[in-house]
């Protein structure tokens, strides 16, 4: 009998035990965190700080058919960029986004480099650019169907991108800006958002007008992509209309050409006041939240002597945030779309409608 006793006290003890490690492992299981897929790794969306959405640190014009990481010397590129990125970082900028896509001088190891010896955070892509009449899209692309691209891309997402170990935070591609998509369009838009759905990566189209723009939106609601999946990139060269519409249905807005230009009066279509009046409008419709901005800016071009002239990453700081609010935007307003947006638009998060 007391043998017994003794059992059963053993067996309600671990019983007890069982529970309360149970309980122990499920409230300490860590809650699903918001985060960006940075060249070095996932990177919490809350420590991107302000981010520039579209710029270029390389781009390699030549096409398709004859581009190659031989184009171009990853030393000698650091050593020409290093100073505009180090310039960036005393704006007060943490996160570069780079928009090179595969075939126009991608090179992640590069990033990587420039990330660890400047301190700047990068993101890269994955995805093919069909503007410009397909220059730089490879032959492979016109024997596989949207599927089979769309398979490639979320490889790079989960693999890496070639040997490199690097995973891309956003799908880049591009269109022409004709009134209505060609066919092999459609496919990268279609494969663009098989990919999102495999991936949660944002898709961050070169469009322009609002015709081409509404079209891949409309694709992407066919597949079940709400337009929240969906950056309108140069999407100052749609009607405001169009940006409002398109910022309602939940795209975001990228205004991303802003520079100086001196030459401009103030007020002229691309001057700073000409963007500063667009994002105003948007403001007024309290669309703010959808609202991107960036230069476009940078780039070494292999093509040229020593890669060519620069433009670095500062107008926004030193010519367009001044402009903003001598219209009355609020620091905090600033702050929205240049840190809190792009938090939204890259945190990798599947958007189904
Ligand atoms: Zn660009």
């Amino acid at each position: 009998m007391e043998m017994d006793d003794y059992d059963d006290w053993k067996i309600i003890l671990w019983l007890i035990l069982f529970l309360i490690f149970g309980i122990v492992i499920i409230t300490c299981k860590p809650s699903p965190r918001e985060y960006v897929m940075t060249v070095n790794g996932p990177e919490s969306a809350g420590r991107m700080g302000i981010t520039l959405e579209h710029e270029h640190i390389l781009v390699d014009f030549i096409g398709a058919d004859s581009t190659g990481y031989f184009r171009w010397n990853r030393d000698s590129v650091i050593e020409k960029m290093l100073p505009f990125v180090r310039e960036a970082k005393e704006n007060g900028v943490r996160t570069i986004v780079e928009c090179t896509p595969e075939w126009l001088g991608r090179d992640p190891l590069l990033l990587k480099s420039l990330s660890r010896i400047s301190g700047m955070n990068f993101i890269t892509n994955t995805g093919y650019y069909g503007a410009v009449n397909n220059k730089f899209l490879p032959e492979s692309f016109y024997r596989q169907s949207a599927r089979e691209l769309a398979d490639k891309w979320i490889n790079e997402a989960k693999n890496g991108i070639e040997d490199s170990g690097i995973r891309p935070g956003f799908i880049k591609i591009g269109v022409n800006p004709a009134d209505t998509l060609s066919e092999d369009h459609r496919k990268i838009i279609t494969a663009a958002g098989l990919a999102h759905l495999g991936t949660g990566l944002v898709i961050a189209s070169h469009t322009g007008p609002d015709k081409p723009a509404f079209e891949q939106i409309g694709i992407l609601r066919e597949l079940g992509v709400d337009p929240s999946a969906f950056i309108w990139v140069h999407a100052q060269g749609g009607t405001v209309d169009g940006n409002i519409r398109a910022a309602r249905e939940g795209a975001w807005i990228s205004l991303d050409n802003i520079r100086k230009r001196s030459n401009l009066e103030p007020g002229a279509p691309n001057s700073p006041g000409w963007y500063a009046d667009r994002i105003l409008r948007l403001k007024e419709e309290g669309l703010l939240s959808r609202v991107l901005i960036s230069h476009d800016s940078g780039w070494y071009d292999p093509a040229k002597p020593g890669g060519g002239t620069i433009n670095g990453y500062n107008d926004i700081f030193e010519s367009f945030i001044p402009v903003m609010k001598e219209k009355g935007f609020t620091e905090e307003e600033i702050d929205q779309i240049l840190v809190k947006n792009p938090q939204g638009a890259f945190k990798v998060r599947i958007r189904k409608l």
